[in-house]
């Protein structure tokens, strides 16, 4: 773990990824003292890869992408139509990852963000595993690894747990990974160190967050366990702290997400904050590791 990378979701500091919102980020992402960003690739058609690029090479931070699909572009449909235009919209995502230097792109990369009112058929199954298949033989050429994350069951009907997620990147026969995050484990899982373990050779990124998705150690997540349990199975992947609050606004991620409560409005407080409690966690860790 003392070699993972400790990252930012870049929606702690702003909504708007705007040449200004881009900068900004990545400039108080490396004040807290992080290591790396992560980009939301919401848009990925509008965003500014020369500006990234700059603003990471004048920090030297090193920086991942992640997107939720949305229900018109959702791989998993059974509408050949729909897939085919979340198809082409991952390509471009890899492109843009590819363009600012990320090498992992992760998120709900395998079907729609968003509350399901019916359950995942076996076509739309198959649909996302030809999809992201093709996903991610353009991903290997580019450089980029694929990471799906396992989220709670109002935001997906197909990957609630760690274990569904391991049947999911068996089906699809590529070297693509599975994303754990504390605050949907803490919804789906029975605990928060098991998963670890079971998804341990294929755990290519976390995401570390608060069962409010406030401040860590004010909510329910048992972060011990997630720790110890990270340590056990000498993980080296990066580890980056995701939060939100009504006080930032992305009209397309926000929403979906439910981010309805302010939870805080001084970014610069609480990234530093989780910079902290991320990295002495790591530490304390370490220490039963060597014994
Ligand atoms: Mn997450």
């Amino acid at each position: 773990m003392s070699q993972s990378l400790i990252g930012c979701h870049a929606l702690v500091w702003t909504g708007n990824f705007d040449k200004a919102g881009i900068i900004d980020s990545v400039v108080r992402t490396h004040k807290a003292g992080f290591d790396l960003i992560e980009f939301p690739l919401m848009d990925p058609d509008t965003f500014d890869i020369p500006a990234a690029r700059q603003a990471l090479a004048d920090t030297g931070l090193a920086v991942s992408a992640s997107l939720g699909l949305p229900e018109d572009e959702d791989i998993s449909s059974d509408d050949p139509a729909v897939v085919e235009a979340g198809r082409r919209r991952l390509l471009s995502a890899v492109d843009v990852a590819a363009g600012i230097g990320a090498t992992q792109l992760c998120g709900v990369i395998y079907g729609s963000m968003r509350k399901h009112m019916d359950p995942l058929s076996e076509k739309g199954w198959a649909n996302s595993v030809e999809a992201l298949r093709a996903v991610a033989d353009h991903a290997a050429a580019a450089g980029v690894s694929l990471a799906v994350e396992v989220v709670n069951r109002y935001e997906t009907n197909m990957l609630n747990t760690g274990k569904q997620a391991l049947r999911f990147i068996e089906s699809l026969d590529r070297p693509v990974t599975v994303h754990l995050d504390t605050y949907h484990m803490n919804i789906e899982e029975s605990d928060l160190f098991q998963p670890f373990l079971d998804c341990s050779a294929q755990l290519g990124y976390v995401h570390i967050g608060e069962s409010h998705r406030g401040y860590l150690g004010t909510g329910s997540v048992d972060f011990e366990s997630t720790f110890k349990a990270l340590g056990r199975i000498g993980y080296t992947g990066p580890i980056t702290f995701e939060s939100f609050s009504s006080a930032v606004v992305s009209p397309s991620l926000s929403r979906m997400l439910g981010i309805w409560r302010n939870l805080w409005d001084d970014s610069d407080h609480l990234a530093a904050h989780a910079n902290r409690f991320i990295r002495d966690h790591i530490a304390a860790v370490e220490t039963i590791s060597l014994h």
